[in-house]
């Protein structure tokens, strides 16, 4: 597949980015389904998730890739769903005993809107608390950087957002402050990394039919797609739970033999409370293979300040159309419009599924054995 073309999967916005995914799997005669939100998007189009799952495999193993749980990220999920599913030897061949479930659009709400959270400002890779009583609170810190992080008035042309957290990287450091803003809380409702105060409903459809999506398959490699966090168009793989020795050591040769480092929740450089992985991980009868890619965009900084500016905008003016220069400058943190990086994190993602693949190809022998 020539380069430009890779790029050529990324839509460019939510409606198309659906109707892509569905006309493909559709062309393959993949089963489809659409779970609907109470939602609808800037052209009151309506917004589901959709889940693609490949036919006629009743087998042990299940690749499952999902996109979009942070909305806005979704666009490089279903560009790397839409080159799977154009992809004539992965399906057709390889995959011929191992059961694909692709699950596009995770928050549909943040990706049509373009946001990072869904419809009721909730972080979906903050909401999957095993126990309810963990639906509460905040780090310490967080409530001191309330104010500087979620302003209470309107954006304006002119902040002095770099000068005010300056103090703040002073007193915590920057990794010691990225670990107090992104670790989760449940405590600012309308402010950054809000976890939801319950399960919301995209957790609950995923609850509801992953069984059902999954078949009887024993083992499963789910690949989860981010964008924004590391250096511009490399590939991380981060486990916010911790494997078994035998899974991890599983995970990081086949990653590693397709030129990606993963790193585990002993490794990670903070832990989100309520992450998604830790709850799929955790499901039972099943050895759940879990690893979130993130695909890095731009610095740790100017994703804050987008997010933050982003939020504020969708809190004092949630009228604002999605081609809002705030809702365009989020769109190409999360999305560069660079064709190069485009192709090399479409191309990149094959690579995982290959690995994900061979890994669930080896399961499936020993298991024959
Ligand atoms: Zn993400």
């Amino acid at each position: 597949m020539s380069q430009t073309s890779l790029a050529d999967f990324f839509s460019p916005d939510y409606a198309t980015a659906r109707r892509r995914f569905r006309e493909a799997a559709t062309r393959r005669g993949w089963k489809l389904s659409a779970y609907p939100i109470a939602e609808l998007g800037p052209a009151g189009e309506e917004l589901t998730i959709d889940v693609a799952v490949s036919p006629g495999s009743s087998g042990e193993q299940a690749l499952a890739v999902s996109g979009g749980v942070h909305g806005v990220e979704g666009f490089l999920g279903s560009a790397v769903q839409l080159s799977l599913l154009e992809r004539e030897r992965l399906v057709d061949t390889d995959l011929a005993n191992i059961r694909v479930v692709l699950i596009h659009g995770f928050n549909p709400y943040g990706f049509a809107w373009l946001r990072r959270t869904n419809e009721n400002n909730v972080d979906l890779n903050r909401n999957f608390h095993r126990d309810p009583a963990d639906f509460l609170g905040a780090p310490p810190a967080y409530a001191q950087l309330d104010s500087l992080l979620n302003p209470s008035g309107a954006p304006r042309r002119w902040e002095l957002f770099p000068l005010k957290l300056a103090p703040a990287v002073l007193r915590h450091g920057f990794d010691g402050l990225r670990r107090i803003i992104v670790e989760g809380q449940h405590e600012f409702p309308q402010g950054l990394f809000f976890g939801g105060s319950e399960p919301q409903l995209s957790r609950t459809i995923f609850a509801e039919h992953l069984d059902q999506w999954l078949g009887g398959a024993s083992d499963v490699a789910h690949l989860d797609l981010h964008t924004g966090l590391g250096r511009w168009g490399e590939c991380q793989l981060l486990c916010d739970y911790l494997p078994s020795p035998l899974q991890r050591r599983r995970l990081q040769r086949a990653y590693g033999a397709v030129g990606v480092d993963l790193l585990d929740a002993e490794h990670l450089p903070y832990l989100p409370r309520g992450g998604f992985g830790a709850w799929c991980a955790a499901r039972p009868n099943r050895n759940y293979l879990y690893a979130c890619a993130e695909f890095g965009t731009y610095s740790g900084y100017q994703m804050l300040c987008g997010m933050r500016r982003e939020n504020q905008l969708h809190r004092f003016a949630s009228d604002a159309p999605v081609t809002h220069p705030v809702k365009r400058r989020i769109k190409e943190l999360y999305c560069p419009s660079s064709i190069e990086w485009r192709r090399r994190t479409v191309e990149c993602a094959g690579r995982l599924v290959d690995g994900a693949v061979r890994m669930l190809a080896e399961l499936g022998d020993e298991g024959a054995r």
